[in-house]
């Protein structure tokens, strides 16, 4: 049976009364092409799969290039990724568009540092539409720029950062905005965040990019680099892997 055939199935049976498929059989509702395609998981909890790509995997940064287009000069020790600050963010060579992105990050010392300057960076996918890192240990701000926020768009739906020092995961699903002709927006972009494991996002959709100042807006583009933020403060990042989807 087609994939057409079976829709065509499923909206007869929506409409008729169940007496009318009484003689069905069970192999009649199953379907076997096309087979998804195998992926094998990581031997670890938030080890990368098969199929992804990684950006990141604790000994250089051959994948990225700085905001300029320029030689990265974020710090690489000891497996983990810094940013370095007043060198700007980084972005991967490679474009993305619909995705599911593992990225693990660290806080680091709060020094004086508080709210929006304690712990700062930011995942950006597609270079602008910002998933916010912040240190959240006893560090008050607006709910819509903590840490899970879609910045200055949502707040989380729930408080699930740990303390100062210790290593986080975001684990974050990504369905990619849709333009059409004259750069007129089809679909907006919609985003599924958890965070240490926790749903912090469910399904938002975006209203447009993640500006600090002003409203939230889209302009037309296609695929784009995945970016990080360079806030000023040295948030160090490991694990970093993405899957095309
Ligand atoms: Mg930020």
């Amino acid at each position: 049976m087609t994939v057409m055939k079976k829709y065509l199935f499923l909206m007869i049976c929506s409409v008729c009364p169940l007496s009318a498929f009484a003689q069905w059989t069970p192999a009649q509702t199953e379907w076997y092409y096309p087979v998804p395609a195998k992926v094998i998981p990581g031997k670890t909890s938030g080890a990368a799969p098969s199929d992804a790509i990684v950006l990141f995997d604790g000994k250089d940064l051959s994948k990225w290039v700085s905001e300029k287009g320029e030689k990265p000069e974020w710090t690489v020790a000891d497996g983990i990724l810094s940013v370095n600050p007043g060198a700007g963010g980084i972005m991967t060579e490679e474009h993305f568009g619909d995705c599911q992105l593992h990225i693990e990050f660290r806080s680091p010392a709060p020094e004086k540092h508080v709210g929006q300057n304690r712990g700062n960076s930011g995942v950006f996918l597609m270079s602008r539409y910002e998933v916010q890192v912040l240190d959240a240990d006893n560090n008050a701000t607006y709910v819509n720029g903590m840490a899970g926020s879609i910045y200055k768009q949502a707040a989380p739906l729930a408080d699930a950062s740990t303390k100062n020092g210790e290593w986080q995961v975001y684990d974050i699903y990504w369905k990619a905005p849709v333009f059409g002709t004259g750069g007129k927006l089809e679909s907006p972009a919609m985003i599924t965040v958890v965070l240490n494991g926790i749903l912090i996002q469910n399904n938002y959709i975006l209203k447009g990019d993640t500006p600090y100042i002003g409203l939230p807006d889209y302009s037309a583009h296609g695929r784009l680099p995945l970016m990080l933020q360079d806030h000023g403060t040295p948030v160090s990042f490991r694990n970093i892997w993405i899957r095309n989807l």
